[in-house]
């Protein structure tokens, strides 16, 4: 069992334009394990991708500790995946180029067993056929499936998705969400989602964390039991729409 520590962490930058400091993230504590997707949202600046680095182990804590299964997080490591809003692709290499790089890396590319597993994730995402295009011949959609992919491939235990959906349109955006939601189930490991939308956030978590800014911190986290699939229009979503809405300060209704 995987477990992902938070313990008072703090992380504040150096302002360029003055001697001062931002607190980007203040006392932040929480605690995930494996089979759990932590959903979480909070307005700009409130530290989101902060803490999405800080797990990723690419910048560290100005105090507190974050552990993964009691180990300090010292920098970064394929155990911990993360994939971004604009999909990090290499653009000189194909589809299945990209999503072998590591296996090739480590030269594990010719193992059969991994072969297989290449070949499932490429049919998953539906770029089997496409596996030797090039990042610009394909859509946004299809290369974000293969910025997800290319990470999983690596079974991380921790999966951290800052944003990953947010440069696509409303319908390859809902689409996509089931895809994750399948590629966690299969694996249950860990997965730690930022998104700014709050529909999403409830339909892919187990639970979700609401922030605040200023400093960035934790308003609220909640456990989101209802059953998958979830149904965006049943009256319990509406209701969790409701509960986060007013947790961001959205709730009031204009007359
Ligand atoms: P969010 O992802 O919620 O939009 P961020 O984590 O990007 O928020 O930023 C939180 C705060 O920390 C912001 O005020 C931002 O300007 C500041 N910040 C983030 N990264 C840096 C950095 N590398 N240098 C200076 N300030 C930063």
């Amino acid at each position: 069992m995987n477990v992902l520590e938070l313990n008072h962490v703090y992380k504040s930058f150096a302002r360029s334009d003055s001697n001062g400091v931002t607190q980007a993230v203040s006392d932040i504590n929480f605690s995930v394990n494996d089979g759990e997707f932590l959903s979480i949202v909070g307005p700009s600046g409130c530290g989101k991708s902060t803490i999405m680095r800080l797990i990723a182990g690419l910048i560290f804590p100005t105090a507190g500790t974050i552990t993964l299964n009691g180990e300090i997080i010292k920098g970064t490591d394929t155990e911990r995946g993360m994939v971004f809003q604009k999909p990090t692709l290499f653009l000189w290499l194909t589809v299945e180029e990209n999503l072998n790089f590591t296996a090739t890396m480590k030269k594990q590319r010719h193992n059969p067993d991994y072969m297989a597993e290449a070949e499932r994730l490429l049919e998953l995402a539906g770029l089997s056929e496409f596996r030797h295009d090039f990042p610009h011949q394909l859509s946004g959609g299809m290369a974000q499936r293969l910025a997800l992919i290319r990470t999983m491939i690596n079974h991380p235990k921790v999966f951290l998705l800052d944003e990953p959906l947010g440069a696509l349109d409303a319908f390859t955006r809902m689409n996509m969400q089931d895809e994750i939601l399948k590629l966690w189930q299969r694996s249950k490991h860990i997965v730690l989602m930022v998104t700014h939308d709050i529909d999403e956030a409830i339909y892919l978590g187990t639970r979700i964390i609401v922030m605040a800014p200023r400093p960035g911190r934790i308003r609220a986290d909640l456990r989101n039991d209802m059953p998958y699939p979830r149904a965006r229009t049943s009256d319990e979503f509406l209701q969790w729409r409701k509960k986060v809405l007013e947790l961001l300060n959205f709730g009031q209704t204009i007359n």
